[in-house]
């Protein structure tokens, strides 16, 4: 599979055009001051669940990718604010090693479907059945050679135990629990 195969001319929603639709002025000072560190995750309790009634299947390994759209007061590297996800697409086969990454070769044709030049993937999913939520080693080289964009997000959750935790960028930065949105709190993800 190939995992070059992003449209080239993806791009940032930018926050400005939010704000008279969805979020007041005062809310953009606040959401900009809270996310200089790292930026809000939004997440639709639906995906989520989705991608818990995925992963909860099978006691193996499974994964998928997250699609969904970057909310910046700059570009797709600097600026960024929120990361909105609208889509998770489950991959029929999952493998993660030291070498590689194996996903079912339609997973991009899927992802590419629902993508535009806003929505797009911005990061990947997966289980550790029993093993709790961590990013291992191999995941870590995962992230670094796969999902190394700024906005780039590594979800990983442990079905069995209710743990989970999200990663951002190429180095793996651990997103605090309190930057995760599932509840449309700042209203950006209703579209
Ligand atoms: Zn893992």
């Amino acid at each position: 599979m190939k995992w070059n195969n992003l449209k080239p001319d993806i791009a940032a929603i930018d926050l400005n055009s939010r704000i008279s639709k969805h979020i007041s002025a005062i809310d953009k000072i606040n959401l900009i001051s809270s996310t200089q560190n790292c930026p809000l995750i939004i997440i639709p309790q639906h995906i989520k669940k989705k991608i818990i009634l995925h992963l909860s299947t099978k006691k193996v390994e499974l994964g998928g990718l997250l699609i969904g759209s970057v909310i910046s007061t700059n570009d797709l590297t600097q600026g960024i604010v929120a990361i909105e996800i609208k889509e998770a697409v489950a991959s029929n086969n999952f493998e993660s090693s030291a070498v590689s990454l194996t996903m079912s070769s339609d997973i991009w044709q899927d992802a590419n479907k629902i993508s535009t030049d806003t929505t797009f993937v911005v990061g990947w999913y997966h289980s550790h059945p029993d093993l709790g939520a961590f990013f291992s080693g191999t995941d870590r080289k995962t992230q670094k050679d796969f999902f190394h964009s700024a906005y780039s997000l590594g979800l990983v959750i442990d079905p069995i135990r209710h743990e989970e935790k999200w990663f951002l960028g190429a180095n793996s930065n651990e997103v605090k629990s309190n930057k995760i949105r599932s509840n449309f709190k700042y209203g950006l993800a209703v579209v």
